[in-house]
């Protein structure tokens, strides 16, 4: 890492003849001062000016300008805050002189990075980026704002660049996906693709929305078979407790759960939600009258009458719950927090052509989360795993795998954990996720063919606790967890495998649920 940023403070004021001797002696001292704290091997590591001088910016003002340069530890742009405060209340006493702002002339940084990127990219706020097999030269926008620095930005912007490095690398290895469990083989008694065959006996219909479906009377039978299976074998038992979480979702839950860092970037796509400028019935009669003489909307129309998003629709379903505990102090006998939402519908924006079933963009998902001690969420999460394995494996009698799956930022740097240490994981004892993927034997043999992920399970650590500052009554770090599995995903998987006709279900599913309501007969 290298820094080299050059700035002035604006002194409001005419500095005498004199001041230049002292303020080289004052920089000896403020370079003292720096390398306070700081270990010996790391000095020529920390900030120090390398020139300096004094412009005249107008017959009442001059400017104090400055070159400093660092490696990795205490950059200029940190140097640089307490520099102010040195040299203001040097000013002060010595000339009764203020300092009235600070400019950033130009900033340069030599990020280091792990290689040179297949796509070049640029950023917000930079006015290049050049790049070396070890390094990213970002050059700055000229005057950024001091507060762009006060506010952590830079920070962030350097850590951003050897981000989407490692991004792109992680990015390329194809998903980091290991199986660590899998059920015995089980008897194939269906070939067909569920959506087609589920399509042909009316259990659903596509709508003219994309990737959107009504659930006739036979399947949302199935569904709420499959709430009785979830409340007899995981709810009851384990005793979680029925929630309703809200499905409008603004920006700051977004901001705190950290989705919006992946915006459309691969995992978070979310859809937007929008209001009205204003529901005065006047602004708004224009468009009833277009209506009533042509039939018609004309959407951009409307688009004018609105708002910027105010954020969007509930994506991942968990994170809108958090609002529930934001800011409070919990009594450590409430935990843990054991919850489950089955309310309503979440969306997600899946791009490409139009799928089936398994994969729609309106998704009715049952989203189980638990808020506890990290022991507590340690215990919960291997107890939920077992309690989804008997019920895809015993009652479903599904043909399943469990595949650890880390996401990329779970470790710190970037850097998945090494695989040898993860090729068991009997029991789950650390951040991340376990997916549960079933077999789908229309899709080809098991070997080459892809599974489909109907149910996952995660400890996610102290990352949502921490960012919606929930606390504990002893001050014990808290952590949380939650997984997710849709109703669309679980009957997709379940009529892959054992089709559509009730006779050849296994028995343990037909105790929820022995016939099927029928719907109407289409002419
Ligand atoms: P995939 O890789 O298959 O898109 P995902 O990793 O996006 O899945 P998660 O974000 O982990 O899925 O969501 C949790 C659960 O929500 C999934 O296990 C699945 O049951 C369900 N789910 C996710 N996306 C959809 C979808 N588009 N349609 C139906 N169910 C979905
Ligand atoms: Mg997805
Ligand atoms: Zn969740």
């Amino acid at each position: 890492m290298r820094y080299h940023l050059k700035f002035s403070f604006i002194i409001r004021g005419k500095l005498p003849a004199t001041a230049k001797s002292l303020i080289d002696q004052w920089l000896t001292e403020l370079q003292a001062l720096l390398e306070k704290g700081i270990k010996k091997k790391d000095l020529p590591e920390i900030s120090r000016v390398t020139k300096w001088s004094v412009v005249s910016r107008s017959e009442k003002e001059d400017e104090l300008q400055f070159t400093m340069t660092s490696g990795g530890i205490l950059p200029p742009h940190h140097a640089l805050l307490r520099m102010r405060k040195f040299f203001s209340q040097k000013l002060g006493r010595e000339f009764r002189l203020g300092i009235s702002g600070i400019v950033i002339k130009s900033y340069k940084i030599d990020v280091d990075i792990p290689r040179r990127p297949m796509k070049e990219f640029s950023l917000p706020f930079v006015s290049s980026i050049k790049f070396s097999d070890t390094s990213a030269t970002v050059t700055l926008q000229k005057n950024i704002p001091i507060d762009f620095i006060e506010k952590g930005a830079i920070d962030r912007l350097v850590k951003l660049v050897r981000n989407k490095v490692i991004e792109e690398m992680i990015r390329g290895k194809d998903e980091h996906h290991l199986v660590i469990w899998s059920s015995p083989k089980k008897e194939i008694r269906c070939t067909d693709n569920p959506t087609e065959l589920m399509i042909k006996e009316g259990w659903i219909q596509r709508t003219g929305y994309r990737n959107q479906w009504i659930f006739g009377p036979q399947i949302t039978a199935l569904a709420e078979a499959l709430k009785q299976i979830m409340i007899e074998h995981l709810y009851k038992p384990l005793s979680f407790k029925n929630m309703i979480f809200p499905k409008v979702v603004p920006w700051d839950i977004w901001k705190r759960s950290g989705h919006l860092s992946g915006i459309y970037q691969g995992g978070f796509e979310p859809y937007f939600v929008c209001t009205p400028k204003t529901a005065d019935p006047e602004f708004w009669e224009e468009i009833a009258d277009y209506y009533r003489i042509t039939l018609e909307v004309e959407p951009e129309k409307i688009m004018e009458k609105l708002r910027p998003p105010i954020g969007g629709l509930s994506f991942a379903q968990c994170p809108p719950f958090w609002i529930y505990l934001q800011g409070k102090t919990i009594a450590d006998d409430s935990f843990p927090i054991f919850v489950y939402d089955w309310s309503g519908p979440t969306y997600r924006y899946e791009s490409g052509a139009a799928h089936g079933f398994e994969r729609v963009d309106e998704l009715h998902r049952i989203e189980t989360l638990y808020i506890g001690f990290p022991e507590q969420i340690k215990t919960i999460a291997q107890k939920l795993r077992l309690r989804f394995r008997k019920i895809l494996g015993e009652i479903l009698d599904l043909e399943f795998q469990e595949a650890w799956v880390t996401p990329w930022w779970t470790s710190q740097e970037g850097v998945a954990d090494t695989e040898e240490e993860q090729v068991t994981l009997q029991t789950f004892d650390r951040v991340g996720t376990i997916d549960f993927e079933v077999y789908m034997p229309y899709r080809g043999m098991r070997e080459t063919s892809h599974w489909l992920e109907t149910q996952n399970v995660s400890i996610i650590g102290q990352k949502y606790p921490k960012s919606f500052t929930v606390k504990s009554q002893s001050g014990k770090e808290v952590w949380s967890g939650c997984g997710g599995g849709s109703f669309e995903r679980y009957i997709s998987a379940f009529v892959a495998q054992k089709g559509t006709k009730v006779d050849a279900w296994p028995s343990k599913v037909l105790k929820y649920i022995d016939k099927l309501p029928e719907g109407p007969k289409f002419l």
